[in-house]
C-alpha cells in the first residue's frame, strides 16, 4: 500500500492536474506553530489520520483529493514529522525553522506574574477546563478555512512571541491580538458551536467556538459575552464585545486558533502570515 501511495504521489507531481489547490497554497506553512497540509491517497472517503495520537482535520480540496490539515505545536523541532492513518500508514512532512521575537510586558499587579497558592489552584482548574475544550473533536466540516477577521482593526501582538512579564519568562503568546477599543463587536470567523464560556484569572471573559474536526477558536479579555454553551453561530455571527478583563494591559481582542489540540498562528487563516 505504501508503494502505491508513493507511486500516486509521484504521478501527482508530474501532472499539472494535481497542482497545489487553493487550501494548500493558503494554509501550508509547516513551521513550529504553523500548519502542514498533507495530501492523502485517492479515495471516496478520507482516511482517518492522527498526529501525535490526536485526530486530524481532513477536507476535500477543489472537490478532488483529500488532504489532512495538521496543526504543529510551537514546541515541535524542525525536521521530519509524520501523520498516521488508522490502518497504520505513515505520511511524512517536513517542519521548517521559524524565529519568534521576544516581548517584554510590565504588569503593575504582581499577582498576575507570580500568583499566590489560592489563585494557583483556581488557575489550574481553569486551565484544565480550557485544555479539555481544545481537545474536542466533532464530526462537522468547517464552513470555511479562509477565516473572516473577528474584528476590523490593527494587528498588534503576533502569535508565538516569547513573553517576559516583569522580566520573568512565561508561556509564549498563543494567539493573535487586535488593537481595538472596548465594546467592539466580535464576529465568528467561521460557523460553529459555542463549547465553553468562562471568566478566567488570566484570560478574563472567554468564548470557545468549535468550527469542526478539532478546528477551534478562542476569544478572550472580553467585556461582554453574548452567547452561551450549546449556541450555534453562523459565519459572522455575534459572539461578544472586546474588553480588557483578565491579564490584559489594555483593551484588545486576543484570538487563538487550535488544530488537533495545537495552538497555531491565526494569521495563516486570514492570509497575513509572514
Ligand atoms: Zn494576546
Amino acid at each position: 500500500m505504501n508503494r502505491l501511495l508513493i507511486a500516486a504521489l509521484f504521478a501527482c507531481l508530474s501532472l499539472p492536474v494535481c497542482a497545489e489547490g487553493f487550501i494548500t497554497r493558503l494554509l501550508n506553512k509547516p513551521v513550529p506553530g504553523g500548519v502542514a497540509v498533507v495530501p492523502l491517497a485517492e479515495a471516496d472517503t478520507p482516511a482517518r489520520v492522527r498526529y501525535q495520537g490526536k485526530p486530524v482535520l481532513t477536507v476535500r480540496e477543489d472537490d478532488k483529493r483529500w488532504i489532512a490539515i495538521v496543526g504543529i505545536p510551537l514546541t515541535v523541532k524542525p525536521g521530519t514529522e509524520h501523520i498516521e492513518s488508522d490502518t497504520g500508514e505513515r505520511l511524512n512532512f517536513t517542519v521548517q525553522p521559524r524565529e519568534y521575537a521576544s516581548q517584554h510586558i510590565t504588569l503593575r499587579n504582581q499577582q498576575q506574574v507570580n500568583p499566590d497558592a489560592a489563585r494557583l489552584k483556581r488557575i489550574q482548574r481553569e486551565l484544565e477546563e480550557q485544555l479539555e475544550a481544545y481537545r474536542q473533536f466533532s464530526a462537522r466540516q468547517p464552513s470555511n478555512l479562509l477565516f473572516d477577521r473577528p474584528v476590523d482593526g490593527r494587528l498588534s501582538s503576533a502569535f508565538g512571541l516569547r513573553r517576559f512579564f516583569n522580566g520573568e519568562e512565561r508561556n509564549p503568546h498563543s494567539g493573535l491580538d487586535f488593537a481595538v477599543p472596548t465594546g467592539t463587536p466580535i464576529k465568528a470567523p467561521a460557523a460553529g458551536r459555542v463549547i465553553l464560556v468562562g471568566d478566567y484569572f488570566f484570560n478574563g471573559k472567554t468564548v470557545f467556538v468549535d468550527h469542526g474536526q478539532g478546528l477551534i477558536s478562542m476569544f478572550c479579555h472580553l467585556s461582554a459575552i453574548d452567547v452561551k454553551v450549546g449556541d450555534e453561530v453562523v459565519r459572522g455571527g455575534h459572539l461578544g464585545k472586546v474588553g480588557a478583563t483578565g491579564r490584559a494591559t489594555g483593551p484588545h481582542l486576543h484570538w487563538n486558533v487550535s488544530l488537533n489540540d495545537a495552538r497555531v498562528d491565526p494569521a495563516i487563516f486570514i492570509g497575513t502570515f509572514k
